[in-house]
């Protein structure tokens, strides 16, 4: 039976109004710490393991959680230090500073080796050897960063390992995608798994399945938090879309988790590829330089 991956972005909930509007939203309360203590609960009677990506800010406000996630027996990996969009950088040394202070802030608070890093927002940048060639600087085996495109753009949907111009490798793990017909949508994840009815996300994780290939869930804590804050304040029209992407079938969210639960198999990101690089993958392809 494959065996699927279980991913948490875990930030502030007003990540998402940052990006929007600028700074200031510290003054509201936090939550997400409490979410994610749930959430560490629910695994721990499904006896699932999943992988965490913290950013550097949400260590330094939650050390303690933080340490539970890796204590109770979880992956935790980079989503980089501000929750900075990764082609918003001046320039890739400030991304290398940021990046380099959230596995720091990780590896302290945990005692062990961050091995995977995702890019708030998927941004993977236009020219992308200096952006994975970073994640290699710090030791980094994978890169959980891609949203495959459209099926004709031949981007993979499944696992890889990226050969990069330095002939150095890294892992490459993408959101999931559901092919229908000629079409490939975003499925199992955020919005997306909010939005579908639950058939279409068992769906791609069958067609996963039927492939040989792992599909992958990846939520925030807002995304299972329904009564977080909605700020409506000097918003205009255009704010529409991101309010209901952000807050539509919050209360859905953990009821089909749990139906994802009973129905796949689960892991960390890390499990799966210690598993691959002991087996089938480390035969058919070169494991990338660790
Ligand atoms: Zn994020």
């Amino acid at each position: 039976m494959i065996s699927h991956f279980l991913t948490f972005d875990v930030e502030h909930w007003y990540e998402g109004y940052r990006y929007r509007y600028g700074g200031g939203w510290e003054k509201f309360p936090a939550r997400d710490h409490d979410t994610v203590e749930r959430l560490l609960s629910l695994l721990e009677e499904r006896g699932i393991k999943a992988t965490f990506f913290v950013t550097g800010a949400f260590v330094e406000s939650f050390p303690l959680v933080t340490r539970k996630i890796a204590d109770t027996g979880h992956e935790l990996a980079s989503h980089s230090y501000s929750h900075t969009v990764v082609h918003r950088f001046p320039d890739i040394q400030r991304f290398r500073e940021d990046l380099h202070r959230s596995v720091c802030l990780i590896e302290d608070v945990s005692g062990k080796k961050v091995l995977g890093f995702r890019a708030p927002k998927w941004s993977i940048p236009q020219e992308p050897e200096s952006f994975y060639e970073s994640l290699l600087a710090e030791q980094l085996i994978y890169d959980s960063s891609l949203f495959p495109g459209l099926k004709e753009s031949g981007v993979p949907d499944f696992p890889f390992v990226r050969e990069l111009i330095s002939g150095r490798k890294i892992w490459e793990i993408p959101a999931t995608t559901l092919d229908v017909a000629s079409l490939r949508i975003p499925a199992a994840g955020g919005l997306w798994l909010r939005l579908f009815p639950k058939f279409v996300t068992k769906q791609a994780f069958r067609q996963g399945e039927s492939r040989g290939v792992p599909r992958m869930v990846y939520l925030h804590p807002y995304d299972l938090d329904p009564e977080c804050p909605r700020i409506f304040s000097s918003m205009t029209l255009g704010a529409i879309p991101f309010m209901f992407a952000r807050y539509y079938g919050l209360a859905r969210t953990e009821k089909i988790l749990r139906e994802l639960f009973m129905t796949f198999r689960f892991s960390s990101i890390q499990e799966w590829l210690s598993a691959e690089r002991a087996t089938q993958f480390s035969a058919t392809t070169s494991s990338p330089s660790a």
